[in-house]
This record gives C-alpha cells, structure tokens and sequence, in this order.
C-alpha cells in the first residue's frame, strides 16, 4: 500500500471518532478523501453541508453560486459574515471551508450552475448537492444527474419545514415525484414566506449525512425525507423510479438539456404535511367546501357510479386512471378526495401524498356517509 493509499498520522488524529464508526474506517475515510462532490448553492443549505463535509474529509468540494454575499443571508447562511459582504458567495465560503479543514481542495464555480455547464460539472464530481432556492436549477441538476449517471442529494426549506431527497441512478429521479417544472406563481417563495436559520441547519445536516452515506456506499435505493420542524415530525417516503417517469423512465422524453426546459422561479418547497389531516368527515368536508379557500374535491368512483349520484361541484377521475392524470391536479390548493365508502379514495389520498401533494385529505365514509349526513337528497345505492 503507498502513502497515497493510506492515512497520515495527522488524518488518523482528525477523523478518529469517525473512524471508528461502523462502515467508515480507514478504508471509508479513504474513500471520502478520494471524493469530488460539487455543492449547487453556498446558501442556507449550502453552508451546513459544505462545512460538514470539509470537515468529514472529503477531497474536493466544488462550489457553484453565481450570487454575492447580502446582508439578508446571513441569519441562515452561515459560511458567511460581516467580512465578506458583497463577495462572490464561492470565494466566501470557500475561505470558511477552508479554515475548518485546511487540507481540502476547493473548485470554485462562480458562473453557477447553467445549462451550458451542466453537464460538464456533474461529469468531473461524484455526487452533486442540491442546495439552490429555485426550481430551474432543481429541474436542471436533477436531470442531469440522471443523463450524467450521478447521484444527487437534494434538499429544500420553507418556514420551519423542508425535504432532503436521495437520487441514486436507476432506482428514482427526482421527476419521478415531480414530473412538471411547476408555474412561479403557485408556490412561495423563502423571500414571501420567511425561514428559520436553524431549520436550514437541520435539513443540511441532514443533507450532508445523506452524501456522507452514499459516498461510503450505504445507501442503496432513492428516498425522500419530509421534516416538519415545527410539528415535530419528520417521514420517510420510500420512492420506486418511475416507469412513466420523462427523465428516467422507460421511454424519456427529457434526452439532452435544453435551455428553454429551465424557466428561472423561485424557491419552492412542500408546505408542511402536517397541516393537513390524512382524513376528514363528511361534515368537515361540507364546512371546508363552503369556506373561502375551497378545496378541490376529487371522486375516483367510476362513471356508471358517478352517474347515479355525485356531490356538486366534484370533479370525477377514477381511481385507475389518477396516476396518468396528475396534471389534473394542482399540487397548490387543497384537495379531497372521496369514493363510495372511503377505502378507494383512501389509497389515492396516500398515492398522491407519496407523489408530494401535501394538502390531501380523504374524505371519510364517501358519498354514502355525505348522503346520510349532510345531504339526504343524494341518492344511496
Ligand atoms: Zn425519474
């Protein structure tokens, strides 16, 4: 074995509670030390994940963000201070990094990350982090990562709630969940809704874990976790690829990367889930219909059962055909939905929240327990 093989006596000293761990080992630090990970974003992400794997010991950590350090980020992004306002955020955070751990290599990107560079950045690292606050760069690094063959790490925040999505190649992209770039002005932005610098540390920690774990091969399948700071409560949605999927399925229609696919928007994640209740009775349904922010209300019986009775104003989208009709429905306004007796609309209320809508609900007992209890009008059969 050389000494470009091994550990220095000075390495063994930095990293030995990590070393220690099961699965790391000389042989795992090695292999961090061996690692390129590009970070998309030196901003609330991507500050806790770069600091944490300079610190791990990875190699070489490329920084790509084309922004310069303003006084509103540095509540949240704490690779920067009072000193390096108005610098490029790559030189930066490249200069925290570096003080953390004084033997790591550092690429800067300054251009960011774009449609022109893309592919050719995901080809020199083995992993790519997705810290960006807009969609257009999401988009665009997760489908390169699916034509480059690299896993992705992703992450994204809003108020006290966010989501870190593992991406290995073949096993779920991340338009598997979310097929469409969606319209900027269905969803808020952190700029409209405000977050929290210490839910940004969360979800980024949680984030650089992820890398740490998929670059010492201990993850094996894509999967995405849903915290909820404020509630307390964090879910783990297994996710299958896609076979419908446009990038990673089995006939793509996303081949290359072509600019007008990324139309720029701003920082969009998943409201909570936790605001909303997997299930609702009839007369929450009713008083929720008769509100101000009425919800969509979905029925997946079949036609020949819609014929005999429906409540007014549903819209009918049989439980089969719902996963090939998904642009049908908004991921931005609540939803219920409601079958005959409540077991049907159920599985599509769970389908559709593993697919990231957050506002659905099932409508509990379905139109037999709303003929019973709200309106009697509406025939039973
Ligand atoms: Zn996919």
């Amino acid at each position: 074995m050389s000494a470009e093989q091994r550990l220095s006596d000075h390495e063994r000293a930095l990293y030995s509670r990590q070393i220690r761990l099961p699965g790391v080992g000389e042989a795992g630090q090695l292999r961090l030390r061996e690692a390129k990970v590009l970070l998309l974003g030196a901003g609330g992400l991507g500050s806790p994940v770069g600091l944490y794997l300079a610190a791990a010991g990875v190699g070489l950590i490329g920084i790509a963000d084309p922004d310069k350090v303003e006084i509103s980020n540095l509540h949240r992004q704490i690779v920067h201070g009072f000193d390096t306002l108005g610098l490029p955020k790559t030189i930066s955070a490249a200069e925290a990094l570096g003080e953390i751990n004084p033997g790591l290599k550092v690429a800067l990107h300054p251009e960011g990350f774009t449609v022109e560079n893309a592919a050719e950045l995901v080809a020199r690292y083995d992993l790519v982090v997705d810290g960006t606050d807009n969609f257009a760069t999401r988009f665009l690094a997760a489908d390169a990562c699916v034509l480059g063959g690299r896993p992705l790490v992703h992450g994204s925040v809003l108020r006290e709630a966010g989501q870190v999505g593992v991406f290995l190649p073949r096993t779920g992209c991340y338009r598997c969940l979310y097929p469409t770039i969606p319209d900027a002005a269905s969803v808020p932005t952190c700029a409209d809704a405000g977050v929290f610098g210490a839910t940004c540390g969360v979800i980024g920690s949680w984030m650089a874990s992820e890398v740490i774990a998929v670059l010492l091969g201990k993850r094996t399948a894509s999967r995405l976790l849903v915290i909820d700071v404020a509630a307390g409560t964090s879910k783990l949605v297994a996710m299958a690829a896609d076979l419908a999927c446009p990038c990673c399925g089995s006939a793509p229609i996303i081949r290359s990367l072509e600019k007008s696919a990324y139309v720029p928007t701003l920082c969009p994640t998943l409201p909570p889930m936790s605001e909303t209740p997997l299930e609702v009775t009839v007369e929450e349904a009713q008083s929720l219909l008769a509100g101000p922010n009425p919800p969509l209300l979905i029925d997946v019986r079949e036609m020949d059962e819609y014929a005999v009775c429906r409540i007014e104003g549903s819209r009918l989208i049989p439980m089969n055909t719902v996963p090939t009709r998904l642009a049908e429905i908004p991921q931005d306004v609540p939803v219920l939905v409601q079958c005959h007796h409540g077991g049907r609309s159920m599985k599509v209320t769970q389908f559709l929240r593993a697919k990231g809508y957050a506002h659905v609900s099932n409508v509990k007992g379905g139109i037999d327990a709303w003929s019973i209890k709200v309106d009697p009008k509406v025939p039973r059969y």
